[in-house]
């Protein structure tokens, strides 16, 4: 049968493939720890399970307004005024099933075939497929270790031509966990500062997820003159231990949120009606439980850096937030002929010492590979004893 281009363009997530395999080889009586997932491992706050229920109880039950229920868009208001000083009126607002539907509707309403997206490389797995999608030019930008994966202006001014539409941001990222500081953003600002036409996508999603003293800021604290030509990206999916609930949002200019709303009219209308009464207690309601999951990510952050760089080869810098370690294993794939890349590291690690990571390529970093540390330090440590058993036999 023959499928579309569109369709044939694209891959499944790697991310959901690694969960999946190591899943099947449980299933086969395998001993196996999964690394490779991008969720908390909590369960979702109790005060906010409960908002669900009681509006599954009132029968709240029915289509909401595609862009978002006004109570969970006035919380959302509410919250990037109380935690990021921005502010939205309601038209710039728009609730969908996931911050993966919103950068969907973003790619869907904003380019035409052959607009170029510039997406600084290590990245979330999910933007050069989405770009795709949109029939846009992914321009993969490819940053380095030692500039703690961060693009640098020079590389920026340099990746932009006259078809750039659009720049992806996402600090603290997923997978490096490595977060830009304001005079960065500031110094992107400038090069950005001389094409107007460029939009800004900066994707927080792991805003809360954040380990420095600084507090967190996108570009648009940085550089406020951006208003006008960038949306962001946020949810509750990661700080609030939401994923299955898929309630993402975006903010930005009404004429660019109209758009991305006409797209979602036309594809899933209103993300699901309790889950949006959930979303709005989250945001709205007292933020202990983020900061009680925070310090364990720290605690378990620390753990993870201390114990791969103790494996020889292995080189993992520290991390600004995020539940992700992003170690390099160039040095051993370089000396060990088992494997000849990521990928074949990957599978070892996963059959020999029975821990599922996601290789660095599918981020487009080969040679590195994403650990998830959301799981407990017991299991982080039995799996990191037994990746370095594997590695050093
Ligand atoms: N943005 C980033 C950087 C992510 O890592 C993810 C999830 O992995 C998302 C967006 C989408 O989150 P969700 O669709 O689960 O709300």
């Amino acid at each position: 049968m023959q499928l579309s281009d569109r369709v044939n363009s694209i891959k499944p997530s790697p991310t959901l493939a690694v969960t999946n395999r190591a899943a099947e080889l449980r299933a086969a009586g395998k001993n196996i720890i999964g690394l490779g997932a991008g969720e908390p491992d909590f369960d979702t706050p109790d005060h906010i399970k409960n908002a669900a229920i009681e509006a599954l109880n009132n029968g709240f039950t029915k289509y909401t307004a595609v862009d978002g229920t006004p109570a969970l868009k006035k919380a959302i208001i509410a919250k990037f005024k109380r935690d990021n000083g921005f502010d939205y009126e309601a038209n710039q607002i728009l609730v969908s099933c996931g911050g993966k539907q919103s950068f969907f509707n973003l790619s869907l309403a904003l380019l035409n075939p052959g607009d170029e997206v510039i997406i600084p490389a290590p990245y979330w797995v999910s933007y050069p497929d989405m770009v795709l999608m949109g029939e846009g030019v992914p321009v993969i930008v490819t940053t380095t270790q030692e500039a703690r994966f961060k693009i640098t202006p020079a590389q920026l001014e340099a990746a932009i031509t006259d078809k750039t539409r659009l720049l992806v941001l996402n600090s603290p990222s997923n997978p490096t966990g490595v977060a830009y500081t304001e005079a960065e953003l500031k110094a992107l600002g400038q090069v950005l500062a001389k094409h107007p036409d460029v939009l800004i996508a900066t994707d927080d999603m792991y805003e809360h997820i954040l380990f420095t003293e600084a507090p967190f800021i996108n570009i648009l604290n940085a550089c406020p003159e951006l208003y006008d030509r960038t949306i962001v990206l946020n949810g509750v999916s990661k700080a609030y231990s939401m994923t299955g609930w898929r309630i993402g949002y975006a903010a930005g200019p009404a004429k660019l949120i109209g758009a991305m709303k006409k797209i979602q009219s036309q594809s899933t209308s209103n993300p699901t009606s309790i889950s949006q009464v959930a979303a709005q207690v989250a945001l709205d309601e007292d933020q202990e439980c983020v900061k009680e999951m925070v310090k364990a990510f720290k605690q378990r952050h620390d753990f993870v850096v201390e114990k791969l760089n103790a494996i020889e080869g292995v080189d993992c810098i520290p991390a600004d937030g995020t539940f992700y370690a992003f170690p390099s294993f160039q040095q051993v794939i370089d000396r060990d002929d088992r494997f000849e890349n990521d990928i074949d590291l990957a599978e070892f690690l996963l059959l020999e010492a029975g821990v599922a990571l996601v290789p660095g390529s599918a981020f487009g970093a080969p040679g590195n590979m994403r650990l998830s540390f959301a799981t407990s330090l017991d299991i982080l440590a039995d799996a990191i004893g037994r990746i370095k058993t594997a590695l050093e036999n």
